[in-house]
């Protein structure tokens, strides 16, 4: 049988066999880190992919090789045929797992397990109910926290996301820390990053070398175990000793870890991204609908993908870019 030419493999030899599939543009929160104030034109109805199309895609990158799919937003969980997409890519030979602001995911529980989903991003930046409203401008706080708790009772393993702000929730990264003392959570800790609209300013980053300044200076050095990251991991992730859960910092802007990137997005109106950070796209949509191939399309996206941040290789070169002329991160899928 003919070997399936290898075009997940980019130029630099990493194999992208880690797809992230962006299910809508719409979302319950409005936070103030990831969509402009005056909302995003949503794209219009017919432009987003239905879910036999998500289906068809996403099979057509199993069968190139993808082993892992995350599936993510804007909030996942809103678009109305969600638990369906979750059913039917549940059938494919992959790790399906989701990222979700968590205000609806106890709905979901019982669908995930049937669907063999183990692993969850819960999105979640302040443990005091009144920021969380000023960052997410809704009131969902009690929700997510005790919809986080359940989804440990009910056996996933939880990593909460947590973007940290200047003067804003900075006090809390070692109350977040905190909260693995008796729960088998893992806090990631993601550097706020530029998208179109969110008025990203350095000034406002908290940074990997400033939690762990905050880290040292609260635990003891026998405390603090670094833990092994793996290959593909974008995390330098650590253990407070006898903490049951785990921290770890994801330093995109700081220190991005490109080299073992692997990750593809796909948008939710079916254009592919090679980057978070690249403001180019390649639409596989219009492709699919006219009954092409959409294996050239993909093979070309990867090969043209930089070795670091879409071309951003230096911290200089990425400060300079107000935005990047990229899209606002509800509309990309983080
Ligand atoms: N709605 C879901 C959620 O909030 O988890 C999934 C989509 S959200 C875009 C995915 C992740 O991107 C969230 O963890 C969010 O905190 C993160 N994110 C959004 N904008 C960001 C930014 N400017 N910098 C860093 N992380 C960001
Ligand atoms: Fe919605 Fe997630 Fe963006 Fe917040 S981070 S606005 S929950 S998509």
């Amino acid at each position: 049988m003919e070997k399936t030419k290898d075009i997940l493999t980019d130029t630099f030899g990493r194999k992208h066999n880690y797809l992230r599939i962006s299910l809508t543009e719409r979302c319950n929160l409005r936070c103030t880190y990831c969509m402009p104030a005056e909302g995003i034109q949503l794209s219009p109805k017919e432009h987003i992919m239905t879910y036999e199309e998500i289906y068809t895609i996403a099979a057509a990158f199993v069968k190139l090789g993808v082993t892992k799919i995350r599936l993510t937003g804007g909030e996942p969980l809103v678009r109305k045929d969600a638990a369906t997409i979750i059913e039917k890519l549940a059938s494919l030979p992959v790790e399906l797992t989701l990222t979700t602001n968590g205000v609806i995911v106890d709905r979901f529980v019982d669908l995930f397990k049937k669907s063999g989903i183990k692993n969850l991003n819960v999105s979640l930046d302040s443990l005091d109910a009144n920021k969380n409203k000023d960052i997410t401008r809704r009131s969902y706080f009690d929700k997510v926290y005790q919809n986080i708790l359940l989804l440990v009772k009910e056996g996933f393993n939880v990593k909460v996301n947590c973007v940290l702000m200047k003067g804003f929730n900075d006090n809390e990264t070692i109350d977040f820390i905190n909260l693995g003392k008796e729960l088998p959570l893992h806090i990631r800790f993601i550097e706020f990053m530029p998208f179109d609209g969110n008025r990203w300013n350095m000034d406002k980053m908290v940074s990997l070398q400033e939690i762990l300044s905050e880290v040292n200076a609260t635990f003891t050095k026998d405390e603090i175990i670094k833990l092994k990251d793996a290959p593909n991991d974008t995390t330098k992730s650590y253990q407070i000793k006898g903490y049951q859960g785990t921290f770890a910092i994801i330093s995109s802007v700081t220190n991005p870890f490109c080299d073992g990137c692997n990750r593809i997005r796909l948008t939710a109106n079916g254009q592919i991204k090679n980057c978070l950070f690249s403001s180019a796209e390649s639409d596989l949509l219009t492709p699919l609908r006219n009954g092409k191939s959409i294996n050239p399309i993909i093979d070309k996206a990867i090969q043209a993908k930089f070795k670091i941040r879409s071309g951003m290789d230096t911290l200089d070169k990425f400060k300079k870019i107000d935005g990047h002329n990229n899209r606002s991160m509800i509309t990309i899928g983080g």
